[in-house]
């Protein structure tokens, strides 16, 4: 990379810049996340504990638009201000929302980017451009259409580290963390939440339900389906699981719950690892989430596994029974071998109390990307 210094205030700054004279946009937000994990990282007493408290200040910078705002383009010169320290002014994009965009260019054919460019996207052109790769690999035409149909908008921003991912039906608005817009797993999470509410056409457990644990598992089973690798789905710590050593149900450890999303993620897929779309993917949830681990997701339901959840509700949806293991019995049955390993199911009433809160918070946000849907509002003390 090349770099311009330039003066500021008697202080010499290094700063980024490319070969049409303006700072990469990869760079400003490298500097701004910088400055925004500062304060996470180093606290007034100059120890270096993470301060959870301390930990959106890239957000508020994010929520509050600055007198001062440049344009997503500028020189070394003009940044220097911002580049000296962001909390100065804003950047359009960076630090602060610029103006929803439609860019579609260079994205698959000409069918592709009529259907994309009625999303508006708001984010700097280096997010949108993967947001849209990523809604072309995840949903088919008809879907996309769908979508701007019921005027969905997909905002990345810097959240806070409660959430990646939020979708709210009222204002048709996705939201993603700019951190998780590079991987197809959060904004295929929070679109699906968005088809499920909004295409009138989708029956039964592939239309919305207002019961959140059964919400979120049919949602993580179709991002499953839909995705080329793994989602590692905060959920999948919320799976209870049998313990033969201890013959007690507990929480998983993260390699199991790692394990349980790479087993989901080849039954939803058919065993071929590779995302599908439309029907298809409709298709694989509807015939493979009662067998799958997170179909007995216990979320927001007082230890009740969703598919438990989901027999009283949907026809055809048998319920897991108290410590019946999962075996490979099914297999035999033909079709997509299930490929439940031990710790098996739990029933729902024998589980063992959840693990201490904080415990659970360390994982979260340090082990894994968890994807919650509600309200911006609510998230941040969400579980
Ligand atoms: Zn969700």
């Amino acid at each position: 990379m090349k770099y311009e210094t330039v003066k500021h205030r008697g202080r010499t700054l290094r700063i980024p810049v490319d070969d049409d004279g303006y700072v990469p946009q990869d760079a400003l937000l490298g500097r701004f996340e910088e400055w925004a994990d500062k304060r996470d990282h180093i606290q007034a007493d100059g120890s270096t504990r993470h301060d959870p408290r301390q930990s959106s200040r890239g957000w508020k910078d994010y929520t509050h638009r600055s007198e001062t705002v440049l344009p997503a383009k500028v020189t070394p010169k003009q940044a220097a201000l911002w580049w000296h320290n962001p909390g100065n002014c804003d950047i359009e994009g960076i630090d602060t929302p610029g103006r929803p965009k439609r860019n579609t260019q260079g994205h698959g054919t000409k069918a592709q980017r009529a259907a994309l460019a009625k999303i508006p996207v708001t984010a700097i052109e280096l997010e949108e451009a993967t947001v849209r790769r990523n809604l072309l690999q995840s949903f088919t035409n008809d879907e996309l259409t769908r979508l701007g149909k019921a005027r969905v908008k997909i905002h990345v921003y810097p959240r806070t580290h409660t959430a990646v991912g939020t979708y709210e039906s009222r204002r048709n608005l996705v939201t993603v963390d700019r951190k998780h817009s590079i991987p197809q797993t959060t904004i295929t999470h929070e679109v699906v939440h968005a088809l499920r509410d909004k295409d009138r056409s989708r029956r039964g457990i592939l239309a919305k339900s207002n019961i959140p644990g059964i919400e979120e598992s049919l949602t993580v089973a179709e991002q499953e389906a839909r995705n080329d690798s793994p989602g590692f789905s905060g959920y999948y710590w919320d799976i209870t699981v049998f313990d033969e050593k201890t013959r007690r149900w507990r929480g998983p450890t993260n390699k199991e719950a790692k394990r349980m999303a790479e087993e989901d993620h080849k039954l939803f897929t058919g065993g071929r690892g590779k995302g599908l779309r439309g029907a298809a993917a409709m298709e694989s949830v509807s015939s493979n989430w009662s067998k799958s681990h997170i179909a007995r997701l216990s979320y927001k339901s007082k230890g009740k596994m969703a598919v438990n959840q989901a027999t009283g509700i949907y026809l055809g949806i048998e319920p897991v029974s108290k410590a019946q293991p999962r075996t490979s019995k099914k297999k035999a049955a033909g079709g997509v071998s299930v490929p439940v390993s031990r710790p098996t199911a739990v029933a729902a009433e024998k589980r063992v109390p959840k693990r201490v809160k904080g415990q659970k918070t360390v994982k979260r946000t340090s082990k894994l990307a968890s994807n919650k849907t509600s309200k911006p509002k609510v998230m941040r003390t969400a579980r």
